[in-house]
């Protein structure tokens, strides 16, 4: 086309994963049912009741007048639960908003990010659309925090943590020391945290350059609300305010989204039969031959020793079970599959032992 900037011109898409049936008509049910989805980390079971009734409540004047611009009511809700002052969170149009935010807030030409790879796809996506320098620290084998990631000298740098694709997780006291020698801003991602057995929140309080991200995608069953959220000082979370969009959160989302953080026996239960099935479909995936790790989130990374990744991948979509791929080095042996029912579970395993015995 050409009419675009250079970078924009030379950058490819996120490559999202693939929706094998969109959402849609009531109708389409029974087909859409028959689909195994274990490729995107959404979460198996429905978000809270709670959220249904506070979108069946909204006022058509919500809808009329704009939406609180900060979303205050999230945002105490939020501060309880992390035991901060509400002006320490800043609510976000998913997890994604946030990442574009500091993209936009603390990179440029001059100004590089950091992170260990791999990891989450997205972040060298914003770091093409910025026009930033990326430094990529390669992880070792083990997941292990990359002890040259302390010395890049970027403006931004990105610890995902649970780590996607592998769901390791590097413990808070190293991202402690990480936040003490890097010399910008240290973004923690925590999208998978809710599944992990610790956070970092804590160390907002004692850093100025951390901030943490949050998702209501994940453990909290909203990846089609689109929610998420800053914690961070709140001095940042004010700098953090002049790159947001005017109203990045809209009215029902800030309703539904209260409602689901409010209910945190809701979550809390939901969480514990997804760690519980996580668990088994480790164990079971190691019995059938799969290189394993324990992970700390909702999905586990599968290592294919005897057969070719991609070749399990399209035997599983005859299936009619989606799980993902990713066609590129380190990881185009393994499988990324994300923890489901145990019925969905149950079908992927039934389908893997009778592709890994013909
Ligand atoms: C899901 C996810 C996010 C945020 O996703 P949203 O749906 O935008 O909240 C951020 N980072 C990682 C690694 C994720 O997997």
């Amino acid at each position: 086309m050409g009419y675009f900037r250079e970078n924009i011109e030379r950058a490819k898409p996120y490559e999202a994963g693939f929706q094998p049936v969109s959402a849609g008509p009531s109708h389409d049910r029974p087909r859409r049912a028959g689909v195994v989805k274990l490729n995107t980390n959404e979460n198996p079971y429905p978000p809270s009741p709670k959220v249904m009734e506070a979108i069946a409540g909204i006022d058509c004047e919500q809808l009329r007048r704009y939406p609180d611009p900060v979303g205050s009511a999230f945002r105490r809700a939020a501060a309880e639960l992390n035991g901060v002052e509400p002006g320490w969170i800043m609510c976000c149009n998913g997890g994604d908003d946030l990442l574009r935010m500091v993209f936009t807030g603390f990179c440029d030409r001059r100004r590089p990010v950091a992170y260990p790879a791999p990891t989450y796809s997205l972040y060298p996506v914003l770091a093409k659309v910025q026009n930033c320098k990326v430094t990529e620290v390669a992880f070792d084998e083990e997941f292990n925090l990359p002890a040259k990631l302390a010395q890049t000298g970027a403006a931004l740098t990105i610890v995902c943590n649970p780590n996607a694709p592998s769901g390791t997780f590097i413990a808070v006291e190293e991202l402690a020391s990480l936040a003490d020698e890097v010399s910008g801003v240290l973004l923690i991602d925590e999208a998978y945290v809710d599944f992990a057995q610790a956070n970092c929140v804590g160390l907002v309080k004692d850093f100025d350059n951390v901030i943490i991200l949050r998702s209501m995608s994940k453990g909290y069953s909203l990846a089609g609300l689109r929610f998420g959220y800053a914690i961070a000082r709140p001095e940042m979370i004010a700098g953090l305010m002049k790159v947001k969009d005017s109203y990045n959160v809209d009215a029902i989302a800030i309703a539904a989204a209260t409602a689901a953080i409010k209910d945190q026996k809701y979550f809390k239960e939901n969480v514990e039969k997804v760690k519980a099935e996580c668990k088994r479909v480790t164990t079971e995936l190691g019995e059938l031959g799969f290189g394993v790790r324990v992970s700390f989130a909702n999905f586990v990374l599968a290592g294919c020793m005897n057969c070719p990744a991609s070749e399990i991948y399209d035997k599983l979509v005859e299936r009619n079970i989606y799980v993902r791929f990713f066609n590129k080095g380190g990881l185009d042996d393994k499988l990324r599959i994300t923890v489901g029912t145990g019925e969905q579970n149950d079908k992927l395993l039934a389908a893997l032992k009778e592709i890994l015995s013909k």
